[in-house]
């Protein structure tokens, strides 16, 4: 399996530190907000390369933090006169609602910084007696010019990244790169006990301290949205190193952003939909397709018209398994040359550095191959392609899947109940009760048809 290392600008060979097992670390969300379509994308990618992994034999042990102290997340709790612990707790509820709808598979751990400031502290200590920080009375900070490998993962000179965006401000810094380990409280703000005093602590090292405390000092794969390479994967990577002395993460993988009309997607563009509005208006393997079949390193462009292609394609691939399943041989297919060759060609488009777009029109070729079998009676290639989307590519790409279907499932046998029941009002000529059904559903772009056989519906 080969992958794009940031670190190396090249594509290598995944070779994990331990056989067979793959330590990675996924930068997640600083909760104090609905996650949006510029979220969702690192959280289905990494959720996908770990299926991967896992369906390769590897054993991954991924974790994914919860930022749970920072500016956004304090505005947020003074606007709502709330602490900020309780704008955390909400957002990380909202957040599993949210993933699991979208069919991320929890991480094994998901640490939270508030939880880990007696590591970070630690941490920091180290670092002050190694003499890579230096305290102020704006709080402590690491001394990036001791640290000679710094700009090594993002590639910048020092002066470039003066001159980029996001670098702290402060005159109590010795040097414009210098970033912040431990904040000290100001008046009204959440705060822990420190040696230096009542504060809280950066934003990178909180990263750094839960990905060693849980993965070791030295792991395999860090991940996270491209936007997070500079500053802050280049500081939680010099401040780990210099603390422990060793290689922090081997791999360092970037998702490119979502952009909309052009720009970045973020919350302070304004150019927000979010991931419940999305899945709820076109379904999650719409948005997974959609997610997927853009090469995880290239930008996206987001509209709404994408969205909705997105979801007639995969429209197409559950009416062929439906109409499959009618008359379902689930039975597990012979392994045939062509059983072989698609097995191959999925392979191959993974192992090259997640080549999800390819795998996912070998999955749309299989479908179609499917729909021609069903045609043509030729039921041991249509068994194979069957067991090819359910079993083999479906649950690696988390589309198709049995949950997704029970839920529509579900929605037709609730709809095909109100049918009924309006039948029956009809009968008893309660027409005003029977119309109003009617009318609802059609608002809802359910349009009933009263034929002499029966009622049908068509979903508009
Ligand atoms: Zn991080």
């Amino acid at each position: 399996m080969r992958v794009f290392n940031t670190l190396t600008g090249k594509k290598e060979e995944l070779v994990p530190i331990e056989p067979g097992v793959v330590r990675m670390y996924v930068c997640g969300p600083t909760v104090y907000d609905l996650i949006h379509v510029g979220n969702a994308r690192p959280a289905v990618v990494f959720d996908v390369f770990r299926r991967y992994l896992e369906y390769r034999g590897f054993r991954v042990v991924m974790v994914q933090n919860f930022t749970d102290i920072d500016d956004k997340i304090i505005n947020k709790a003074n606007a709502l006169g709330v602490d900020h612990k309780t704008v955390a707790d909400v957002y990380i509820v909202e957040y599993w609602r949210d993933a699991h709808s979208l069919g991320i598979r929890p991480a094994n751990f998901h640490p939270r910084t508030t939880d880990f400031v007696k590591d970070i502290v630690e941490a920091i200590e180290r670092l002050l007696e190694k003499g890579f920080a230096y305290r102020t009375e704006t709080g402590v900070y690491f001394d990036v010019k001791k640290f000679e490998r710094y700009g090594e993962l993002s590639k910048r000179k020092i002066d470039e990244m003066i001159a980029g965006a996001r670098v702290e401000v402060d005159e109590t810094k010795r040097f414009p790169l210098d970033f912040s380990l431990w904040k000290a409280a100001k008046p009204g703000e959440p705060c822990w006990e420190s040696p230096w005093g009542k504060g809280r602590p950066g934003w990178h090292i909180e990263c750094s301290v839960m990905s060693t405390r849980l993965l070791g000092d030295s792991f395999d794969i860090h991940a996270g949205g491209e936007d997070l390479i500079f500053p802050h994967h280049e500081n939680e990577k010099a401040q780990s190193e210099a603390l422990t002395g060793c290689v922090f993460a081997r791999y360092w993988l970037h998702n490119g952003m979502v952009r909309f009309l052009g720009d970045k997607m973020s919350k302070s563009t304004g150019n927000i939909v979010t991931v419940r509005e999305a899945v709820k208006k076109y379904g999650r393997d719409a948005l997974r397709y959609m997610i997927l079949s853009k090469h995880y390193r290239s930008p996206m462009d987001f509209s709404e018209e994408l969205l909705m292609d997105c979801q007639k394609a995969v429209k197409r691939v559950w009416e062929t398994l439906r109409r499959y399943e009618k008359n379902a041989d689930s039975r597990i297919p012979k392994r045939t040359p062509l059983y072989d060759e698609f097995v191959e060609r999925f392979e191959e488009a993974m192992d090259d550095d997640f080549n999800t777009p390819e795998a996912v029109s070998l999955l749309f070729e299989v479908s179609k191959l499917l729909n021609k079998a069903m045609e043509d009676n030729d039921s041991e290639t249509a068994r194979l392609c069957y067991h090819l989307i359910r079993r083999e590519f479906g649950p690696v790409l988390g589309l198709f899947d049995l949950e997704e279907e029970r839920r529509e499932l579900a929605g037709e046998e609730l709809l095909k109940l109100l049918i009924e029941v309006r039948n029956s009002l009809r009968k008893e000529k309660r027409y005003d009760l029977s119309d109003r059904i009617r009318e609802d559903l059609r608002k809802l772009g359910v349009v009933l048809r009263d034929t002499p056989e029966g009622t049908d519906y068509t979903l508009e």
